[in-house]
């Protein structure tokens, strides 16, 4: 009899939800607008009833089904599946979303951070296909991280591991962080970071490229500063370098620490590409120290886009399947 797997990607905005096999095919999606609502319990109905009919829809039995993966964006208690909070879902308390969700379904459910299973998602089918140690970054608004040891997410004594973004890289400078600190990755190497320098570059003339481009449409976005410093503006050039030096500043700390064969990169401000990856691989090579760690660890982009965070899901209850 055929098995099936669910996966959930709950997202402030998108509830993505994917029937996968044990073998990683993606056989069936739903994607619609999060029903924030409709409260916690009517986001998990919701999901409840999605998942059923994806499964009847599908010709699959709720025999077949093996269970559901859910990622959330938030920090989880992987063990009881509690949500701590959900800022971006509106969840303000703990809420206990693998037993609220077993409940309904009837099936077994797994939860982690959405980082993590995006991170997951990669290793299983994705940039890291085979690999084991690997750390999987994600450069948007701001800066999530999922470090995975051994095949493993490193959760940390509080599910906190992995925040990669919020690691300290100037100790008495800096601009202000979401988390109250300054100085965090994420202030200098994420699309915000780009924005707010590029905004300035604009504004103070620096750039004359990221001036026209602020009067023409109205505001600047990182693949301005990207483009802009393509073709060779010096305030926009410096302002990717910044950025870059930073990320390949902590990237070589997780080196070091971790000795990763894969370092894998997603979200929007990896669609830089080449320009990116090779200025990213000299600021790595830069800062690690042994010369077999440069060699052995690849800085690639990640492949799943939107679908890591579906495929990882699903893997938190292929991983506990027999082989
Ligand atoms: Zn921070």
């Amino acid at each position: 009899m055929e098995q099936i797997i669910a996966g959930v990607d709950i997202g402030g905005t998108t509830l993505k939800i994917a029937l996968i096999t044990p073998d990683g095919e993606l056989v069936a999606r739903s994607q619609q607008a999060t029903p924030l609502v409709a409260g916690e319990d009517g986001i998990v109905e919701h999901m409840a009833e999605t998942i059923h009919s994806l499964l009847q829809q599908n010709g699959y039995t709720p025999k077949q089904a093996c269970g559901i993966g859910v990622g959330v964006p938030g920090p989880v208690d992987t063990k009881t599946g509690v949500v701590r909070k959900a800022v971006n879902l509106h969840w303000k308390r703990p809420v206990p979303l693998q037993a609220k969700l077993e409940a309904l379904s009837g099936l077994p459910v797994l939860v982690d951070n959405d980082a993590n299973t995006a991170a997951l998602g990669e290793m299983w089918r994705g940039a890291g296909r085979g690999a084991k140690d690997l750390v999987v970054l994600t450069l948007g608004t701001g800066i999530g991280g999922g470090v995975i040891v051994d095949g493993k997410i490193v959760h940390g004594i509080n599910g906190a591991g992995g925040e990669i973004g919020h690691i300290t890289m100037t100790p008495d400078q800096g601009s202000a962080c979401n988390c109250g600190k300054t100085g965090c990755l994420e202030t200098y190497s994420s699309a915000t970071a780009l924005v707010r320098e590029g905004q300035l570059a604009a504004t103070s003339g620096a750039s004359p490229v990221l001036s026209h481009i602020l009067k023409t449409n109205g505001n600047i976005q990182a693949k301005d500063v990207f483009d802009a410093a393509k073709t060779g503006d010096p305030a926009a050039s410096a302002i990717v370098e910044e950025a870059v030096t930073y990320l390949g500043l902590a990237l070589s700390h997780l080196g070091m620490l971790l000795n990763p064969s894969h370092i894998v990169i997603g979200g929007g401000v990896a669609l830089a590409g080449d320009f990116l990856f090779s200025r990213l691989r000299k600021a790595f090579d830069r800062f690690v120290s042994f010369p077999f760690i440069r060699r052995s660890t690849q800085i690639v982009p990640a492949t799943l886009g939107n679908d890591a965070g579906v495929y990882g899901a699903a893997w938190l209850i292929r991983s506990r399947m027999s082989p």
